[in-house]
């Protein structure tokens, strides 16, 4: 019955992964997804997380019984402390809801579904460009999908000018996602005084934020400076959705946890939201999975498990920033023609070099790099060793 089915189309970026693993070249270098490698080139387990899982292994008590719809309430709770900060006025007014989702993937169908159901806009502003699965799940959840000017490719930095402007004009009360920090695919966040324009717009138009936060801890190093600009808004009193992943800065990818809060009004509110999320979670897969809460949980609880998590993800973020500097560094030696200052100054774990389509295939037959055909590069994914392969190859794509 499915003989005239069309074959799909390979996903623009786990596509990336799809081709690297055919090609047979010893000196190939997979840039395209986003997740982080060790100087080795190896995927890194955190060794809190080792500790976590040995803990939750011993415990003799430990169940594999499904979790409510809901996931783990632990879970839900710290991870709302994490993002909003533990003296965050709106978790002492009991006004979030938070339900433990499939990582941020998961939180953000189901932000999106809800708000199809629930919410009087069903129109999502995105930015331009961002994370290429933002538009198919905020379309597929029942939104209609617009975008906002983020980006300037001239400047290579944030088109703010074109973002108010888009903001202005988008209708009282309509959603809008924001990168919470390091902005995917482009490295490019707002400043502080930025960010406080940016709310300060929003809250006056009743427009409705909607934060994707994938990357906390990712940007600065620092877990609380990376959600600054989340706070900004929760500070002010107004409502909000938060999507959070675990996958990167814990790096827990593939255990797919995540949580989703709404920040209401009031506390009431928030007991209503809840049940409602679990009826848009319950005939979609019932309940979240039980492991990778728990370790998540494990960590959080533990000061001393905490501040190891910290120092982990400290580690991983100056690795990352080493590697900007040394491409940077190893650009500036070959003389290749261009600027390459954003390469240091964009923040999070991708470089959008700037690359075109026809530079990125060239390099890819050529050198055997692979990335997305935006020209977005995974630093997490280089190291000292590839470095100047990509270099190389950067340069003559730019000269040829
Ligand atoms: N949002 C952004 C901006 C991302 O970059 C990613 C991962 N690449 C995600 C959400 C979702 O990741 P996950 O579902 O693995 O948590």
């Amino acid at each position: 019955v499915f003989a005239a089915l069309a074959q799909a189309p390979e996903d623009p970026i786990l596509g990336v992964t799809v081709a690297y693993n055919k090609d047979p070249s010893p000196v190939k270098v997979n840039l395209g997804v986003g997740a982080y490698r060790t100087e080795e080139g190896k995927p890194l387990v955190l060794n809190v997380v080792r500790r976590a899982e040995q803990i939750l292994l011993n415990n003799p008590s430990r169940v594999k019984e499904y979790l409510p719809i809901t996931g783990l309430a632990e879970f839900n709770k710290l991870s709302a402390k994490l993002i909003f900060g533990a003296d965050s006025p709106a978790i002492h007014e009991n006004r979030v809801a938070t339900v433990q989702c499939l990582s941020g993937t998961g939180s953000l169908r189901v932000g999106g579904e809800f708000l199809a159901r629930h919410y009087h806009e069903r129109t999502i502003y995105i930015p331009q460009p961002t994370w290429g699965n933002h538009p198919k799940v905020f379309t597929l959840s029942g939104l209609t999908v617009k975008s906002y000017r983020y980006y300037d490719p001239a400047t290579r930095g944030l088109d703010f000018k074109g973002l108010l402007e888009d903001l202005s004009s988008a209708p009282s009360g309509s959603i809008i996602l924001l990168h919470a920090c390091a902005h995917n695919p482009t490295g490019v966040d707002p400043t502080i005084d930025e960010w406080e324009q940016i709310r300060k717009l929003m809250r006056s138009k009743s427009l409705l934020p909607f934060f994707d936060s994938a990357y906390q801890g990712f940007a600065s190093g620092s877990l609380d400076k990376d959600t600054q600009s989340v706070r900004m808004f929760v500070a002010d009193g107004g409502e909000l959705l938060m999507a959070q992943s675990y996958a990167k800065n814990m790096g827990l990818y593939g255990e797919r946890v995540g949580a989703l809060s709404i920040v209401c009004g009031s506390a009431d509110v928030a007991v209503r939201v809840e049940s409602q999320l679990k009826l848009v979670i319950r005939p979609m897969y019932s309940n979240p999975p039980l492991h990778g809460a728990s370790i998540v949980a494990t960590i959080l609880r533990n000061s001393e498990m905490f501040n190891e998590w910290t120092l982990e993800l400290k580690a991983m973020a100056d690795r990352i920033i080493s590697m900007r500097q040394q491409l940077f560094d190893a650009l500036k030696s070959r003389g290749t023609p261009g600027d390459w200052s954003h390469i240091i100054k964009q923040i999070g774990m991708f470089t959008f070099t700037g690359l075109n389509s026809e530079q990125v295939a060239f390099m890819r037959q050529e050198y055997h790099i692979y990335m997305t055909s935006d020209g977005r590069i995974s630093m997490a994914g280089l190291s000292a060793r590839t470095v100047p392969h990509l270099a190389d190859a950067i340069h003559a794509a730019v000269t040829q």
